[in-house]
């Protein structure tokens, strides 16, 4: 289990004050001038041989991301920073302890992360319900830059940062980069056609760097305790310490950080209280945000939770939101309220997620009373392939994921509904759904 003098997130609970004299205490804007002296390469270096690996759901190596970044930007074409606090994924909820409780952790973040990169500025795009949310992060940008902090010449560096906060209005495709690169322009938020990369081509046409919240906040500590300090936590190529979001049926649902590659039981066990009604009443967990297909019981239970471990049972780790399902869950019903969930997010851009989503959905709701033939599973599983990577962002995917995961696992469930139905049983279905 990881240990309190190893974690980053000091004041994850709110224990403390956030503002900027507690958060100094803590160790946050502790001599940042120094680490920005380390020079651009250099911080980058250390990122690298930290092994970060992107927290926002994709997993790609951070310090590689910042290096695509141009050498030389210019004034007419500046590079920009753009920081994903667009926490809208179903079962996350990470970022948001991160901003009301440490937001100084995330602002020194973006500083030392847009100097390596060698922006010009950082754009927090926030999610429109993270309403006290973004109270406290502008205060707490006000206070950074009353400090000297940012702005002109931060932190005594020479270096002119600024770090702006957006508040988004509350569309889950927004936390797409180019989509939320879009909506940053004051456009509707719909996600780009790749390429160009934002690297190449992002906001406003520059140089642009999408990355999560706790991507950025761990930056300053790697930094400071040392690159081979966080590659110590974890298995090969899944290093560091993690914010896990554990919700659902466990005794005691939590935001806790925790070592990389950690086996789900242990997680489970130390943080949580263990599975409401005992380890033999788990049916199953999502272990990454809704979009990450469903793992059964016997699967999960001794995965380690990381990007190899939950990919290894066909799932994936996204943003560690673990989402965990006693026996008493209707599985086909909480799959199918994902899909409503997806239909009504998708922005309607490209055929196969506007018109597939919405189809997958009411297919879904048949199969949750019942009223569907067997063979149209099937064909539930084809449309599921017809969407998956062939859409502009990877919503498509995301909708088709959680589906492929409920048939894959649990025919023999979606199956009994229908013999059932046909047997006349749906009325004590349809009163159970409900
Ligand atoms: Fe929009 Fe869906 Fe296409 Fe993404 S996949 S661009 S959400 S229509």
């Amino acid at each position: 289990m990881l240990q309190d003098k190893d974690r980053i997130f000091t004041n994850l609970y709110g224990y403390q004050s956030w503002h900027l004299d507690a958060a100094r205490a803590r160790g946050a804007w502790d001599n940042t001038k120094a680490l920005l002296e380390l020079g651009q390469d250099t911080i980058i270096d250390r990122i690298k041989a930290s092994g970060l690996r992107g927290r926002g759901g994709a997993g790609f190596p951070t310090g590689m991301k910042w290096s695509f970044m141009p050498k030389n930007p210019t004034p007419e074409r500046p590079s920009f920073l753009v920081i994903n606090a667009d926490e809208s994924e179903p079962g996350s909820c990470k970022d948001r302890e991160i901003i009301r409780h440490d937001p100084h952790l995330l602002i020194e973040g973006a500083l030392v992360a847009g100097f390596a990169m060698r922006a010009r500025a950082a754009y927090i795009y926030i999610r429109g319900e993270y309403i006290r949310e973004a109270e406290t992060l502008f205060a707490a940008v006000a206070e950074a830059y009353a400090a000297g902090l940012v702005g002109k010449n931060a932190c005594g560096s020479g270096y002119d940062f600024d770090v702006f906060v957006h508040r988004g209005a509350g569309a889950y495709i927004c936390g797409e980069e180019t989509a939320m690169i879009e909506s940053l322009e004051g456009k509707k938020g719909q996600p780009r056609l790749k390429p160009p990369f934002p690297a190449g081509a992002g906001l406003y046409g520059c140089p642009t760097t999408v990355n999560n919240v706790e991507s950025i906040a761990v930056a300053p500590t790697i930094l400071r305790r040392s690159p081979e300090w966080f590659a110590s936590f974890g298995n090969e190529n899944n290093k560091g310490t993690k914010l896990f979001q554990i919700s659902g049926h466990v005794n005691k649902p939590c935001v806790v950080e925790e070592a990389m590659s950690i086996p789900f039981r242990e997680l489970i066990e130390k943080h949580c209280g263990g599975i409401r009604g005992g380890w033999d009443n788990l049916l199953a967990v999502i272990p990454g945000g809704s979009s990450v297909p469903v793992v059964p019981a016997a699967q999960i239970m001794d995965c380690a939770m990381d990007f190899d471990g939950l990919k290894a049972v066909g799932s994936g780790l996204g943003t560690a939101a673990v989402i965990v399902m006693d026996k008493s869950t209707d599985i086909v019903r909480a799959i199918s309220r994902l899909s409503y969930f997806y239909k009504h997010e998708s922005c309607g851009q490209c055929t196969p997620c506007r018109e597939g989503t919405g189809w997958m959905w009411r297919v879904m709701e048949r199969m949750r009373t019942g009223d569907a033939d067997i063979s149209e599973i099937d064909t539930l599983q084809q449309v599921t392939k017809q969407v998956e990577g062939h859409t502009i962002c990877a919503l498509g995917d995301a909708a088709a994921w959680p589906i492929q995961g409920l048939i894959k696992h649990f025919r023999p469930e979606m199956e009994r509904r229908i013999n059932e139905r046909r047997s006349g049983g749906l009325e004590t279905m349809q009163e159970a759904a409900e």
